[in-house]
Parts: structure tokens; sequence; C-alpha cells
């Protein structure tokens, strides 16, 4: 006989999974692109603080592997402004730089003839991603091997990726004078040009940290687009071009969580 505790019990951690997860939320409708954002693929390193960061690679596989099984689109960012393109589609996109890009994701998305988009940080060795606040705030993420530019170029070779501006030093935008902040915004687009004959069509908020004075900034740079580290799905056509929202990949979390990402853009109601 189920006592009157282990009942409680029991609708507590009902309501607790259902709130942590919401799986009972309906999904997105699939004519709306998802626009995944990645940092690392790598296995954890056990005692640091930034494992969410890195997916493991067998994990990526099954993620891939989903998203092919399922018929998705792969596009690059800018394509996802693009009239119409085939549905369900999904844009892959990895922040900052990571050695691992080209390692560990560029082989999997290869068997899978996936595609992503590189937001890359110009100036990626030394402590760029030391300073400042929010995600990546210590010399954890500094420490991470990034790609070389010979390595971005190989990626660029294999027609699987796309470069987009991340500015140079990974700046916190709102930190900086707004003559710095232009300058960060816009540098890439010169820079890329010259090292790797691409200018990069659309941009990432470094720590997605923006004011909308930064959103004109990018506009103005010739940017097509901005993506932000707000958790969700976008609309379809977006609300604004430069506030593109993003569905948080987590190294955390297996195929459930991934698939519950996908469906509504968040794990549970507010990640
Ligand atoms: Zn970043």
């Amino acid at each position: 006989m189920i006592t009157p505790l282990l009942a409680g019990l029991s609708i507590l951690t009902l309501l607790w999974l259902s709130w942590r997860y919401a799986w009972w939320r309906p999904a997105t409708p699939w004519n709306r692109p998802r626009v995944l954002m990645y940092h690392m693929v790598c296995c954890h390193r056990p005692g640091t603080r930034f494992n969410k960061l890195r997916v493991p690679p067998d994990e990526f596989r099954k993620q891939v592997s989903w998203l092919r099984r399922k018929e998705f689109t792969f596009l690059h960012a800018s394509e996802l402004l693009a009239t119409s393109p085939p549905m369900p589609a999904v844009c892959l996109t990895f922040d900052d730089g990571y050695r691992d890009n080209l390692l560990e994701a560029d082989r999997i998305l290869a068997e899978f003839e996936g595609k992503a988009t590189l937001y890359l940080v110009t100036e990626r060795e030394g402590s760029w991603s030391s300073k400042k606040k929010a995600h990546h705030p210590d010399d954890e993420l500094a420490s991470e091997p990034k790609l070389s530019d010979e390595e971005v170029r190989e990626l660029l070779a294999t027609g699987r990726w796309e470069l987009g501006g991340h500015t140079t030093t990974h700046a916190n935008l709102s930190k900086i004078s707004t003559e710095d902040a232009r300058r960060e915004i816009l540098a890439a687009r010169q820079d890329f040009a010259e090292r790797f004959g691409v200018i990069p069509p659309t941009f990432a908020y470094p720590f997605g940290i923006y004011e909308p004075r930064h959103c004109r900034m990018a506009e103005e740079a010739g940017y097509l687009a901005a993506v932000t580290v707000e958790p969700g799905v976008m609309g379809s056509p977006p609300l604004s071009p430069y506030e593109i929202p993003r569905v948080k990949i987590s190294g955390k979390e297996g195929m459930p969580g991934f698939v519950l990402r996908m469906r509504g853009g968040k794990r549970g109601l507010s990640k």
C-alpha cells in the first residue's frame, strides 16, 4: 500500500520534472528554423566549471544523426533569412573558434553531410576571454586550444563552414566606448577578407551582451543578421534580424534534453 508520504513525494517529483523539462509544452511550429549554439565538441574535463560548453563527440554525433534522420535541412546563418528554406531546418553555430571544431565537429558534420557557421574571434590567443563577465569569465576557456588561421582555412576549404563575426577581442560591448564597440563589430569584415578571402555575412554578440545601439552598429557594418544567446526559436520571419535567439545545446544533457530543446527552443520554461 502506498503511504500518503510516498504519494506526496511522487507528486512533488512529477511537478518538479514538469517544471524543469516542460515536456508537456507543444512544439514550436517546425516551419521555424532552429539556430543551435555550440562552443566545443570535446570530452568533459572533470572538476572544471564549463563542461556544459563541452559537448562530448559521441553526443554530438547522436545529435547530428538525429537531425539527419528527421530530415532537417542544414543552413548556414546567411541562409536563415532566405525566403523559404525547406523545413524543418537547422543552423548549427559554433562560437569563439575552438580547435575541436576542426578535430571533432567537422568530421561528424562530414559523415552526415551537415554544415555549420563559425563565429570566430579574430584574436584568439592569450587571455581574450578572461577579463569579461558572463558565461566565460576565467582562464579555463582562455587556455583551451583555439583554431589557428591555417586551421580556419582548412575548415573553409571543406565547404561545410561559413564564418561569422564575433568581434576582435571577444569584447563586452556594453563596457567599452561607442567608438571601440563600432570598431570591434566592424573589424572582422575587413580582417577576414584579408586573412581568409571571405566577408562574414552575420554576427554574434560576445557573451550575448548587447543593446539596441549594437544592433544598429551590426547593421551599419553590413551584417545581414546577428544572433544572441537569448534562448528560443526564431520567428519566421524573425522579429528583428539583429536579435535572432538560439537554442543552447548543453554538454550535460543527453538526447532527451536535446530533443526537448529542439521542440521549444528551451529545455524547461526558462533556459
Ligand atoms: Zn563567445
